[in-house]
């Protein structure tokens, strides 16, 4: 059933790829990099309407383009990151976490919200708290699913029939003109309406946050409060991007029944959908001719090479189009330039240049295939400093040098035939651990001779702050892919650098060793580009500020689609010669 589903989706994504690519050529600009990303269906936007003169007519405007994204999302299924820390108090610190849950899965925007896991071990009885967060039958249980319906305010009844909406104030966020709103149930709306206020911008009026719970949950559920924000992706629709959850109450004498801090994202909206039987029934034709000069036959050594690329390319086109990795951006130029480093002041010399690609989800993790390093958001997320994303590309790096190759398994094309859910479960890059010492050796020694050998105190550092959270944060430090920097709460990666490193001092408030999760990359959910945060450093004013490892809320700074150099994620935000890659910018 669902693949026929995907199969009509793909027939429709064609048809409409052939209007959009007539009608607007202009919506596809500053993407000059986007050539080997396939165009696809841009929605079109709302129709020009006189502008509301009444607060009832605005009210009426914002629930027809709510209603108007609803529908627009239903055929689509984005990928969706659920990723908590379960608070507990510590003295010094305040809220710090006790433990974590690390949820992704595509979600299925059409009938009602449902969602399928990228991840084994399934919540079994999800389907069960349909609404709710968790349920307090046993113990307190987290279902993804609660994070994810938290995108819309009300999936089916967003109405004038079950709300009163009342106008607050004119707010800017970010760039963008807002009218607030609040939104109440009425008396006899029934369970799961929201309760909260609303952000509508003032051109086309869509709804561009929304902060607040649902009521009166059933016996044994519960609802969370959230904070969900919408980007200007495309013209003429807000999309829904990141959603802020918090419970818990740490004021003296509370109950304290349960506190805990999540982070949603989603992204991958514009991904084609496959399935193994997609995939079989696509045509290609192939017009290109092999531009090898001369009629060269390949050496074995050439041909075992050849095989590796194979592999290579395999494994990151699909993992592209699974929607957990990044397409080639202007991040990866950063993350090469010090890779470059490394390599020019260690005399190295490969056949195939090293690439690097940045792997979209939250889980601290590296891994390599053939000449590419793979690194993910959350790791870079969290690293202080540029000596510091040194050694852990290092790692890698010397993986390459030393000729661990793994994953040429996948230069068989039947390999690749998996639908996107089961990606987990078709590749895997892990090395033994004798491969992983010797790799850990050759990257201190990379590390010794190059630019950052003077500035690794902050990576030692980072390996401490990260033994220091280690036993706590196992979802975090769960790799998925590659191997697992820490295992059974010990870090394994690199820990030579922090015997040399200084002591760790939460009350240092200059020593960073490591920081909070999203602070670095910025992700465009629409077409999953990746971009360096351009963020003002704020100046840390006590322990509590550094919040290492940690999830925080989010406030994305709004702007308009197309708005002056256009931000939304579409322009680079650093030249590829940028020497200001992760540096200590906090
Ligand atoms: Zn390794």
């Amino acid at each position: 059933m669902r693949t026929s589903n995907w199969m009509v989706l793909v027939l429709l994504v064609l048809t409409i790829t052939a209007v959009a690519q007539q009608s607007a050529p202009a919506t596809q600009t500053a993407q000059p990099a986007a050539a080997s990303e396939p165009i696809s269906a841009q929605p079109a936007p709302p129709l020009a309407q006189a502008p509301p003169t009444t607060m009832d007519q605005v009210v009426d405007r914002f629930i027809e383009r709510e209603n108007d994204l609803i529908k627009m999302l239903a055929p689509r299924t984005p990928v969706v990151e659920t990723y908590l820390q379960n608070l507990t108090q510590d003295t010094t610190l305040g809220p710090v976490p006790k433990d974590d849950r690390y949820f992704l899965g595509r979600m299925d925007l059409s009938e009602s919200i449902d969602r399928s896991d990228y991840l084994k071990d399934k919540d079994e009885g999800m389907e069960k708290h349909l609404l709710g967060g968790f349920t307090k039958m046993f113990k307190f249980q987290y279902t993804p699913l609660g994070f994810s319906w938290m995108v819309y305010a009300d999936r089916n009844d967003f109405d004038r029939q079950h709300y009163d909406f009342r106008y607050v104030r004119r707010e800017f966020l970010g760039d963008v003109r807002t009218l607030v709103f609040d939104v109440t149930p009425k008396k006899d709306a029934g369970r799961g309406r929201f309760l909260g206020r609303i952000w509508v911008e003032d051109q086309d009026f869509n709804i561009v946050r929304l902060n607040g719970t649902y009521t009166r949950p059933s016996r044994n559920s519960y609802y969370f409060h959230m904070d969900s924000w919408r980007l200007n992706l495309i013209p003429g629709y807000w999309v829904p991007t990141y959603i802020y959850s918090e419970e818990g109450d740490f004021t003296a004498g509370a109950k304290n029944k349960i506190a805990f801090k999540a982070q949603t994202r989603m992204w991958g909206y514009n991904l084609k959908n496959s399935t193994a039987n997609d995939e079989l029934t696509q045509i290609r034709v192939d017009s290109v001719k092999d531009e090898t000069p001369a009629a060269q036959d390949a050496s074995p050594l050439a041909a075992q090479r050849e095989w590796q690329q194979q592999a290579e390319d395999n494994v990151l086109e699909r993992l592209e189009r699974s929607g957990l990795l990044a397409p080639e951006g202007d991040l990866d130029k950063i993350l090469q330039t010090v890779v470059n480093n490394l390599q020019i002041t260690n005399n190295i010399e490969l056949p195939r240049p090293v690439r690097t690609r940045v792997l979209i989800t939250s889980p601290l993790e590296t891994f390599s295939v053939g000449n590419t390093i793979v690194i993910s958001r959350g790791l870079i997320d969290v690293l202080p400093d540029e000596a510091s994303l040194a050694a852990v590309l290092a790692h890698e790096l010397a993986h390459i040098v030393l000729g661990h190759n793994l994953g040429s398994q996948y230069a068989f094309n039947d390999r690749m035939l998996f639908s996107d859910e089961a990606t987990y479960q078709n590749l895997g890059f892990k090395h033994i651990p004798e491969e992983e010492a010797s790799a850990d050796k050759k990257a201190i020694e990379m590390l010794k001779n190059s630019p950052y050998a003077q500035k690794l105190d902050t990576a030692g550092l980072f390996i401490k702050a990260l033994q220091t959270r280690a036993p706590q944060l196992t979802a975090l430090l769960q790799a998925h892919l590659g191997n697992n920097i820490a295992d059974q709460g010990m870090v394994t990666r690199l820990s030579q650098l922090a015997t040399s490193a200084p002591a760790l001092d939460w009350n240092k408030l200059d020593q960073i060793a490591a920081l909070p999760l999203g602070g670095r990359v910025k992700l465009n959910p629409w077409d999953n580009r990746v971009e360096m945060v351009k963020a003002q450093p704020v100046a840390i004013t006590s322990a509590r500020d550094k919040m290492p490892f940690e999830v925080t809320p989010f406030f994305p700074r709004l702007t308009r689609y197309g708005a002056n150099a256009p931000n939304g994620g579409a322009a680079p935000a650093t030249t590829a010669s940028s020497a200001n890659a992760p540096s200590t910018t906090n």
